[in-house]
């Protein structure tokens, strides 16, 4: 039976409420961690504990922790990055809606860490409902004094403010974030400075994702040591995976990390696999910012050895046959999926979405954009192929976020893996644009 770290308890009746949670050993971690330990000492159980950041990144949790600056007389921040917007990825709407209490706990053993006495949860704006649960569930922490001043008659005072996000994806990124909660237009900052440095109101900031947080109690709980022994190699612990697209259980699952492609993609415990009467064609593994590659890429590493649900593994043969966990955001799509109009949908959405200030990602999203479409609806050339691959390398690394990457990516790797469809399309206009049509191969 797998390790449920996160969700042992999520299908409880009533573990939304202080009361039930509070009965299955909830906010036991703070009384530990605020009674009896020193904030450097919680600091070292998550270094201990290996976990990586679960928004995406993979950034060592413990190391960014440890790289807060701490001048004399100025506030630190701990602000949670619940804007989550990657397409095919809602686990942490899952967690907060389900179980609002073990963010709490872990933001306030984490801010306790940090030194914040202020701190935010920034919700995706459009998730208002998600916004309510967790208003009403730190007003039950303060109600039993696990927020507020003087916690636990420790001396220790914080105070939890739920934000709603602005609306646009870019505000996900963590300085686009930060300007956003400062009452500004969401622009990524360039970096460095990193948040840690300078982050809300030019004060040191620690930004973490809502999975991320929410590891913490267990960590503190069970020490950091129980943690890194999940899990496989740098991968630690568990991952929260959404999973969408053609197969027959989509939802959210929490899976060991070292846990096999096959079986988190065949098991009747995960997604049961490909939907009846049908065969996998294409995996996005990580959210639609990473390599998009054909099923049995997904399945074995490029010398032929299973791949494993981890950060290496999945990233095992780099951008040529790799692809990357992350947010755990995963798509299937079977032999009725179109790549082309796919990967067209994709570009429409970080067009949509870019904040516009570099050129590269303003312009360039637009270009590939206008050349899929009319790839798609049968008016393409085939230098339009190799137009396509130099746009997204002029966009990759030039840009002030990662939004340039993430567009350029899955054009790239869709071109990569699956050029033959894309001059099927331009080769059989006609045909590639009746309605439902597919390249089936040759
Ligand atoms: P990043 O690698 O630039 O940074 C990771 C984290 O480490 C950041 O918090 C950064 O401040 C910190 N960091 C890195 N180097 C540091 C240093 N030297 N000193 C101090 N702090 C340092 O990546 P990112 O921009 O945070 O995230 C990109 C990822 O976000 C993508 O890989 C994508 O998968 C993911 N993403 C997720 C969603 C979602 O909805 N979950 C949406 C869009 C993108
Ligand atoms: Fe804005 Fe795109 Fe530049 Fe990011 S990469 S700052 S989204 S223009």
């Amino acid at each position: 039976m797998a390790t449920k770290i996160l969700t042992e308890h999520i299908s409880t009746p009533g573990i939304e409420t202080f009361e039930v949670y509070r009965k299955k050993g909830g906010y036991t971690a703070v009384e530990k961690a605020i009674k009896k330990m020193t904030p450097d000492e919680v600091v070292e159980e998550v270094k201990k504990s290996g976990v990586r950041g679960r928004g995406g990144a993979g950034f060592p949790m413990g190391m960014k922790w440890s790289f807060l600056a701490k001048p004399e007389g100025i506030p630190r921040y701990l602000v949670c990055n619940a804007d989550e917007s990657e397409p095919g990825t809602f686990k942490d709407h899952y967690l907060m809606k389900n179980m609002p209490h073990l963010l709490i706990e872990g933001m306030i053993i984490s801010s306790y860490a940090l030194g914040a006495n202020k701190s935010f949860i920034y919700v995706r704006g459009e998730l208002m409902y998600v916004i309510r649960i967790l208003e009403k569930a730190i007003e039950e922490a303060k109600a039993a004094g696990f927020l507020g001043k003087n916690i636990l008659g420790s001396g220790y005072d914080l105070e939890l403010v739920v934000h709603p996000g602005g609306g646009a994806y870019i505000c996900g990124e963590e300085t686009a974030l930060l300007e956003s909660l400062e009452g500004k237009r969401g622009n990524p900052r360039n970096k460095p400075p990193f948040p840690a440095v300078k982050g809300l109101y030019q004060s040191p900031t620690v930004v973490n994702n809502v999975e991320s947080i929410a590891t913490v109690s267990w960590i503190i709980n069970n020490g950091g040591e129980a943690y890194a022994a999940v899990g496989v190699g740098k991968s630690t612990g568990t991952k929260l995976i959404s999973a969408s697209g053609h197969i027959k259980n989509p939802g959210v699952y929490e899976i060991t990390l070292g846990l096999s492609c096959d079986e988190f993609l065949n098991s009747d415990e995960y997604c049961g696999g490909v939907r009846a009467g049908h065969r996998l064609k294409a995996v996005v593994a990580g959210g639609s910012s990473v390599p998009i590659v054909p099923g049995a890429l997904f399945l074995k590493t490029a010398n032929g050895e299973d791949r494993l649900m981890s950060y290496e593994s999945l990233s095992d043969g780099g951008f040529v046959s790799g692809t990357m966990l992350g947010s755990g955001g995963f798509i299937a799509f079977d032999e009725t999926a179109c790549i082309v109009r796919n990967t067209w949908n994709f570009s429409r959405f970080y067009e949509h979405e870019s904040c516009g200030q570099c050129s590269p990602c303003r312009e360039g999203t637009g270009w590939m954009q206008k050349v899929l479409n009319r790839i798609e609806h049968g008016k393409g050339n085939m230098s339009d192929i190799d137009l396509l691959v130099d746009v997204s390398k002029k966009i990759e690394g030039n840009t002030i976020c990662p939004l340039g990457d993430a567009a350029a990516w899955p054009v790239a790797s869709a071109i990569r893996h699956f050029r033959d469809e894309f001059e099927w399309h331009i080769k059989h206009p006609l045909e590639a644009t009746k309605p439902g049509a597919v390249y089936m191969g040759d």
